[in-house]
């Protein structure tokens, strides 16, 4: 049977780390989920559109990569779409206590849906989008910590 799984994030914006992750992810299942997350409580710098346009951008060489909105409960959205697996990228302990909080909550609330830790790639671990803000909003060079096709877009619009 097919397998397919979700990267949820909020992904504002996408980073080379991200995408080491969905990279893998694709490579091992059927079909790859990026659920770009509407109601987050942080407030994002990209709306919605943008973060999805770059996320399409940088993954539209992976044919069983899709990219989608979406709102509310991930467990929720996961028992509609026949969604396996969601998977997440570890990349300190520090991640490690909310990771594991959140793939508990989602077990219990759909019981048929497993969380996949994948750790992050050695070179991209320090990654984090906020990380990504602050340096380019400063003017710092971001071109190692973001996929290229899309650099001058981020850049854009984090000085805007
Ligand atoms: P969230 O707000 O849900 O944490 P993010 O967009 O920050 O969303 O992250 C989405 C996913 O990508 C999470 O599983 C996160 O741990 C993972 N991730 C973020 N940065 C990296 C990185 N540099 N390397 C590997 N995984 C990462």
């Amino acid at each position: 049977m097919k397998k397919t799984v979700i990267c949820p994030g909020s992904f504002d914006p996408v980073t080379r780390g991200h995408l080491d992750i969905i990279n893998r992810a694709a490579r091992m299942f059927d079909c790859v989920i990026v659920g770009v997350l509407v109601n987050s409580a942080k407030n994002p710098s990209f709306s919605i559109e943008e973060r999805i346009d770059f996320l399409r951008e940088a993954t539209k060489e992976l044919d069983n990569v899709k990219v989608v909105s979406f709102d509310g409960l991930l467990a929720e959205y996961c028992r509609q779409n026949n969604v396996d697996a969601v998977v997440r990228g570890l990349r300190a302990v520090s991640d490690f206590e909310y990771e594991f909080q959140m793939a508990l909550t989602n077990k219990k609330l759909n019981p048929q849906l497993e969380t996949i830790f994948l750790s992050a790639d050695a070179d991209a671990m320090y990654l984090s989008s906020s990380m990504v803000r602050e340096v380019a909003s400063m003017g710092g060079d971001i071109s190692n910590f973001v996929p290229e096709c899309i650099h001058d877009k981020i850049v854009r619009g984090l000085r805007k």
